[in-house]
């Protein structure tokens, strides 16, 4: 292990799941946790990876009160020859100090964040599960320490990779969900926050989705905060629309999260000899796709779920069924090619995954 990384070993470990059909998301966490500190003048220092538990603070630190957060979600995937596979995950620390610069972050050494994965992937590598489409699901996050109420950057952060063994997104299998156009909040505009990955951007977010959920939807599909015409994203998926002809996704324009699902969907495609327009879409033009029986197919991607199959889509009092309650066949071969990359089942010849060892 590189001497910049410290390993605080315990003796004192916790049960695995016993059921790994049973994980969910996001609320079992191994035995290990990476952590480095930042303070001004020192830079980062201090990078280790220490038994899992609670982070003490200050009660005036500055996450608490201005919500300067920054976060990352990938996984790590256990393959049928037992190799362990990440999914791009310099892709990952590149998009992280993305969003430090927008959050006044300092930026990390993204070098030193991936060995301090792999290390912490290793050391916890019994915790990948391994039932079909389950994976080990990693949180990056950084959140600002210094205990002072003034408004400014903090002077202190601490950065901290935690790890979660979780079960596959929709454990009914790939059905497609229903959304609907939010056409009273927004979640971002241009200028804003929307290109970062930070939790204030979930916050303003929830309201939408509580609604949602009461209306039996799952998720909602943002609309432009200025004009409210132009399709964004979803929840914690970017959108693309397979219409006749053309497969569209909104381009990247300040208020959209640039996923890295959605970037290997675009490679992917085009490496398919097909077209992908990164393009400004109107809901109206989707509406009249629809219409026309030109919108075929509807899917949403990211890493939590890899690719979702819209099935309903509603705008104002328009609900459109789209697909005939199946996955549509580019969502499907993506979903498989994607997947099969992932979990090595078939060749990975972009050069996107890397092997823990
Ligand atoms: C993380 C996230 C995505 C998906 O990004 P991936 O890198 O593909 O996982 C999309 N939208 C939002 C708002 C997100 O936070």
């Amino acid at each position: 292990m590189s001497d910049k990384i410290k390993f605080i070993e315990t003796s004192n470990l916790k049960q695995k799941p016993v059921d790994e059909n049973k994980l969910g998301f996001g609320s079992i966490f191994t035995d290990y946790m990476f952590l480095m500190d930042y303070d001004e003048g020192m830079g980062w220092h201090d990078a280790r990876i220490v038994p899992y538990g609670p982070i003490s603070l200050d009660p005036a630190a500055a996450c608490f009160h201005y919500a300067q957060e920054v976060f990352e979600g990938l996984k790590a995937y256990r393959a049928e020859d037992g190799k362990i596979l990440l999914f791009r995950p310099w892709e990952n620390f590149k998009r992280l100090n993305e969003s430090n610069k927008r959050l006044c972050i300092p930026a990390i050494d993204e070098e030193l964040a991936l060995e301090g994965l792999i290390k912490l992937v290793n050391i916890e590598k019994d915790w990948i599960p391994s039932v079909e489409n389950a994976s080990l699901y990693i949180r990056p996050f950084i959140i600002a320490t210094e205990a002072k109420l003034g408004v400014k950057a903090s002077s202190k952060y601490i950065y901290a990779v935690i790890l979660s063994p979780s079960g596959p997104y929709y454990p009914e299998g790939l059905n497609p969900v229903k959304i609907y156009v939010e056409d009273n909040y927004v979640r971002s505009v241009k200028g804003g926050t929307g290109f970062a990955k930070t939790g204030g951007n979930y916050a303003c977010s929830l309201i939408a989705q509580e609604e949602a959920h009461e209306q039996n939807y799952s998720q909602v599909l943002w609309l432009d905060g200025v004009e409210r015409k132009y399709i964004e994203e979803v929840g914690a998926m970017n959108i693309f629309f397979v219409l006749d002809g053309e497969v569209v996704t909104p381009s990247l324009c300040g208020s959209i999260l640039p996923g890295i699902t959605r970037k290997s969907v675009v490679e992917l495609i085009k490496s398919w000899g097909m077209n992908v327009s990164e393009r400004r879409i109107t809901i109206d033009e989707i509406s009249k796709a629809y219409d026309d029986g030109k919108l075929l197919e509807v899917f949403g991607s990211g890493t939590a779920a890899v690719i979702s199959p819209v099935g309903t889509l509603k705008y104002e009092d328009k609900v459109m069924e789209i697909g005939g309650g199946k996955i549509g066949q580019l969502s499907q071969k993506l979903y498989d090619t994607l997947t099969g990359i992932q979990w090595g089942k078939i060749e990975d010849t972009f050069g996107w995954t890397i092997e823990v060892k």
